[in-house]
């Protein structure tokens, strides 16, 4: 359940039109398999390709985002940023930044079967898309000698806190700490402490807690690498689903080895946002069966399945698991 009030979406004749953007890596690959099996469960979605990869095309911009100003909804495939090529701006961050998608969501649940550095792990990590690192703004004042400067505003501070606190309420969650270095970064993390510190005020069902960034790294380990956990992006308005690290998978293409599990999962969270949540329970259950109780497990989470076996085993169990529904 999220907080606020959403633009309206694309719906015609009882089906959705999401945009669809493949992006650059393993995403064209990974769309496709999202796209097989929205079609084996008869999920009431149309995509609407549209490319925008790290390759530049002039214009190519213009066109995704009125795709996705039309249609309301996106899931993508990362787009490489290039680090070695300092003129070119990360053109995820610049989407994220012309749509104002300023809160991205993502879920860290520990599965049973696979390898992790601590069990049960069930937060939800809330972070503000547009501004502190994300400003991008630096330059080189003379050789050798850097400027980034972070920005950070009480205005936005303030939306994704009460973002936070309200998705706490509305979802049952306990507690709510804000991850922060206030310890260096006095004036701009500090303000983003205080701020968080005096809202909880508001939310006396909710617990508050604070921690340094680099304790709360350390405590909260990982779920199983880039193959796993996906990501949500939202504003006022828009939302685009991707996955929860931002990685392009670029060396395993066409090789039907990578973990297709943070897709899907993106598109089980795209299919609640529109409101489908019998195929996203559907979908979601039927990948749990495949990795758990089945074991299919691909190279990065300790196994030898390939992508194909996984997204077939789902397909199996969704035809299983799908009669129980109707
Ligand atoms: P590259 O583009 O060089 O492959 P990335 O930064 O995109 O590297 O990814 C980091 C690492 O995570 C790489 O080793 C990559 O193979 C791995 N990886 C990324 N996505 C997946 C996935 N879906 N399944 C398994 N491994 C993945
Ligand atoms: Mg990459």
């Amino acid at each position: 359940k999220l907080p606020g009030a959403r633009g309206t979406l694309a719906k015609y004749g009882g089906r959705h039109t999401v945009t669809a953007m493949p992006g650059d890596g393993i995403g064209p690959e990974m769309i496709g398999h999202i796209r097989t099996i929205f079609k084996y469960c008869n999920a009431p979605v149309n995509f609407e390709e549209v490319q925008m990869t790290s390759t530049y095309q002039d214009g190519d911009m213009e066109e995704v985002i009125f795709a996705i100003e039309r249609n309301g909804v996106a899931i993508k495939g990362n787009i490489e940023s290039k680090f070695d090529d300092p003129a070119f701006v990360s053109r995820n961050v610049e989407l994220r930044r012309r749509l104002d998608l300023w809160a991205n969501v993502l879920h860290c649940v520990t599965i049973p079967t696979v390898p992790s550095r601590h069990k049960n792990i069930d937060i939800v990590l809330i972070r503000e898309n547009t501004e502190g690192e994300y400003s991008g703004l630096e330059h080189e004042s003379i050789p050798g000698v850097v400027e980034s400067i972070k920005i950070v505003t009480q205005e936005k501070i303030e939306r994704i806190a009460r973002f936070a606190y309200e998705y706490a309420v509305l979802n049952g969650r306990k507690k709510v700490t804000a991850v922060h270095k206030a310890n260096i970064q006095k004036l701009g993390d500090g303000l983003f402490l205080q701020i968080a510190k005096d809202m909880a005020k508001e939310y006396p069902t909710v617990e508050f807690d604070q921690m340094i960034v680099d304790n709360a790294s350390m405590q909260c380990g990982l779920v199983g690498g880039p193959g796993l956990v996906s990501g949500m992006n939202f504003g006022d308005v828009h939302a685009v689903f991707e996955t929860g690290t931002r990685n392009t998978g670029t060396g395993l293409v066409g090789k039907d080895v990578a973990n297709p599990t943070a897709f899907i999962r993106a598109g089980v969270d795209m299919l609640r946002y529109l409101g489908c949540h019998k195929h996203a329970d559907v979908i979601s259950d039927a990948l749990w069966e495949a990795l758990t109780q089945q074991g299919f497990h691909t190279g990065d989470i300790g196994g030898s399945a390939k992508t194909t076996q996984v997204v077939e085993a789902t397909i199996r169990n969704m035809e299983r698991i799908l009669p129980r529904y109707e």
